[in-house]
């Protein structure tokens, strides 16, 4: 009896289970069958040379008359290039990389092999490239090669699909099955699902589209049942504790504020200040999603928030990426708090409190004064940067923890901050300003309630995008200055992002073709001595020390330094309301969300903000697509849904979801939605039924390996 845990070695030879190991990080032999096939060849029937027509996938039978292999000119490597005949016509054959050598021992004058591939043309002559092959010879017909259905399998270097196919045919051989399919028979059936075993084998050697696709059901369903069971159980047990219920209390420090906001609250920020009030009362936790574009006012959401916690006695607690974010954030919170941010001090209001920063470059008289106050609770409100939850930061009495930018925090982090209770759970607010799909929400964040503050405040003045192509248009690059300068002496400024610091070793493009991205040095540069010689043009990056970072911040608000050229640093959170223009050179090289994240910057004051996607790019291109959508529309959640289709899923998620790519082998965030809610569905019945699946050793094995897997990737991670 073979299970899943079983080391692949010795039941494959020790080569090949190296190989597996190496190139792919299999070793079990639940690995290798969970290895699923990328896509399958569809084989059969062979093709005459003579009525190959462009863009078909074709097997043909032929004989080799040539086959030469020569080092490329333009790119690094080798490359071997074959005739094939069948007789009457012939075929161009190209191989690159480590195949091409194969093929140049293999394919000699005169071997008569099938090939495999898909059409193309080269100048004159029809070729197939990189196809795959299967030398024809007295033992071997190849009825294996012609099967309807080849899996092609993700390979690696150190092993292609042709091998892995082969260790999984083998393996499949002596696989006698699982003695209990996880899912019940029940569950299976209430949702039209196969068993586990037929569903294994018939992904890896199927024989229809149809058995393809049944199968595929069925895995998926597993993928998102057991995230889904994990985040069932991990809702269930971040009540288990209880939080400090926060009343709402009249005449506090809440009341004093709302008095004298110089504006009304949108409807959105009433709707979900009442939701978190009233999360705040309780004394289940709050673990609650707030999303909402840049400047939807999520911060001032927030603030009432702690406002309420401070009024019933506790503190709160906001934690920022960056210790640039940090800073700003109690500086903002200061000035917005006025008096009621002075306690203790003269003129200080009557129910004020204290707004303390703690952050690790302050020097250690600050560090200790931060922390007295914190310990004793005359911090009402600490802000730092995520390191104060590993820190051990002792709070008086911890009420609630706000987190600004939920993309660069995970799962693990969130439990690391619950259990700093010792014995309550703190209520938990995370904002974010990228739109998150609904599928990512459910599958990543679904530990959250999620709240959306989907208006901006009124009197907000839109943003305006251009895409300035430099290429085509040269001339619109000089006016993009001439327009930055007149903002500048309208008494506003500007913002011009790089992808890159340009510090580093001598910049090195992976793609020859492509040269380095523009950097924020060499552009500050250029810009200082050229076109915006005479304003004053600062740089801003992660690599600088804080007390510089925070002196350039400090001097862009103050509005003593015009143009602030700068990397992605101030992608979050930087709010300097009289920066009206962006720049993103080589906009090219950034997402469509992080694009949209950046021109939020601009715009955030009351004159109208322009965001200008500087770009080499020729239109036409998928990248200049891309350009045209951010520039088309200002609705994240669309261009979040776009970024879904655009990059891989993994990039997306991120580092928030940590371990969660690696769970995720066949369900798409994009594709499954339906699969993906009716699993949350029947995730949060069992669990609600039997929190601790005590009755569901199978489902109860699922999330395990999800979580043992999950850790593993994060640990690699960290
Ligand atoms: P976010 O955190 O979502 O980016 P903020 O809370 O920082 O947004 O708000 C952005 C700006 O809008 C701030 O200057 C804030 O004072 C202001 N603001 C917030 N709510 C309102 C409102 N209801 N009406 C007018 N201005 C508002
Ligand atoms: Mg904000």
């Amino acid at each position: 009896m073979i299970s899943f845990d079983d080391k692949l070695q010795p039941l494959l030879g020790k080569k090949t289970a190296d190989a597996l190991e190496t190139g792919l990080g299999l070793t079990t032999v639940g690995d290798l069958l969970r290895h699923y096939p990328r896509r399958y060849d569809e084989r059969g029937q062979l093709t005459d040379i003579r009525s190959l027509e462009i863009d078909e996938h074709v097997t043909v039978q032929a004989e080799v008359r040539k086959c030469t292999k020569r080092r490329m000119k333009a790119r690094h490597g080798h490359m071997t290039e074959a005739v094939i005949t069948d007789g009457t016509s012939e075929l161009h054959l190209v191989f690159f990389g480590k195949v091409a050598f194969v093929a140049e021992q293999e394919l000699l004058p005169g071997t008569r092999a099938l090939f495999a591939g898909k059409v193309g043309r080269y100048r004159q002559n029809l070729q197939l490239v990189h196809p795959a092959f299967e030398i024809l010879t007295p033992e071997s017909d190849g009825s294996e090669f012609l099967q309807a259905f080849l899996p092609v399998y993700p390979a690696s270097q150190h092993i292609n699909t042709w091998n892995i196919a082969n260790c999984v045919k083998q393996l499949l051989e002596i696989w006698d099955g699982v003695p209990e399919d996880p899912l019940p028979l029940a569950f299976r059936e209430e949702h039209g699902l196969i068993g586990l075993e037929e569903a294994l084998r018939a992904i890896h050697r199927p024989e229809s589209w149809a058995q393809i696709s049944v199968a595929q059901q069925r895995l998926k369903w597993d993928e998102a049942l057991a995230v889904q069971l994990a985040l069932a159980q991990r809702r269930k047990a971040s009540t288990a504790r209880p939080a400090p219920s926060c009343a709402r209390r009249s005449g506090g420090i809440l009341d004093a504020f709302d008095a004298r906001l110089p504006f009304k609250l949108t409807a959105g920020q009433v709707e979900v200040g009442e939701q978190i009030a009233a999360d705040l009362e309780a004394t289940v936790p709050m673990n609650r999603l707030l999303q909402g574009e840049v400047g939807s006012g999520k911060t001032m959401v927030a603030l009432r928030a702690m406002l309420q916690a401070v009024d019933a006695g506790r503190q709160s607690a906001m934690l920022a990426p960056t210790e640039v974010l940090a800073a700003q954030h109690a500086r903002s919170l200061q000035e917005m708090l006025g008096d009621l941010a002075q306690a203790g001090q003269l003129g200080g209001a009557d129910v004020a409190t204290r707004v303390t920063l703690l952050t690790g470059s302050m020097n250690t008289a600050q560090r200790r004064q931060a922390l007295l106050d914190i310990v004793t609770g005359e911090a009402g409100i600490v802000v730092g940067t995520h390191a104060i939850i590993q820190d051990k930061v002792e709070f008086h009495s911890l009420g609630l923890v706000v987190v600004d930018e939920q993309h660069r925090f995970g799962v693990e982090q969130r439990d690391a901050l619950r259990a700093r209770g010792s014995v309550e759970n703190p209520h938990v607010l995370v904002m974010t300003a990228t739109p998150i799909p609904r599928t990512v929400a459910m599958t990543v964040y679904g530990d959250l309630e999620v709240s959306a503050l989907r208006e901006l405040p009124g009197g907000r003045s839109p943003i305006k995008t251009s895409v300035v192509p430099v290429r085509e248009k040269p001339a619109w690059l000089d006016r993009a200055f001439a327009r930055v300068r007149e903002e500048v002496a309208a008494g506003h400024q500007a913002y011009f992002v790089c992808p890159r610091i340009g510090d580093e070793e001598p910049a090195k493009s992976d793609d020859e073709d492509k040269r380095p991205a523009l950097s924020v040095i060499d552009v500050a540069n250029m810009l200082a001595q050229g076109p915006l010689r005479g304003l004053r043009v600062e740089i801003l990056h992660g690599r600088m020390p804080p007390d510089e970072k925070d002196a350039v911040m400090r001097a862009f608000a103050a509005n003593q330094v015009q143009v602030l050229v700068a990397t992605t640093v101030i992608e979050v959170g930087v709010n300097v309301p009289n920066a009206t223009v962006m720049a993103i050179m080589d906009a090219d090289r950034f997402g469509v969300s992080q694009l949209h994240q950046l021109r939020g910057r601009v715009g955030r004051g009351s004159a109208p903000g322009l965001c200008l996607l500087v770009t080499e790019m020729p239109e036409m291109t998928a990248t200049m697509e891309r350009l045209r959508a951010v520039e088309s529309t200002l609705d994240g959640f669309e261009l979040a849904q776009l970024d879904l289709e655009l990059r891989r899923e993994g990039d997306i998620l991120g580092a928030a979801q940590s371990g969660r790519r690696s769970a995720l082998k066949m369900l798409s965030l994009l594709r499954d939605e339906d699969i993906i809610a009716e699993a949350r569905l029947a995730a949060q019945h069992v669990v609600d039924e039997d929190p601790d699946l005590e009755k569901h050793p199978g489902l109860a094995g699922m999330v395990a390996t999800l979580l043992t897997e999950e850790r593993a990737d994060f640990l690699e991670k960290t």
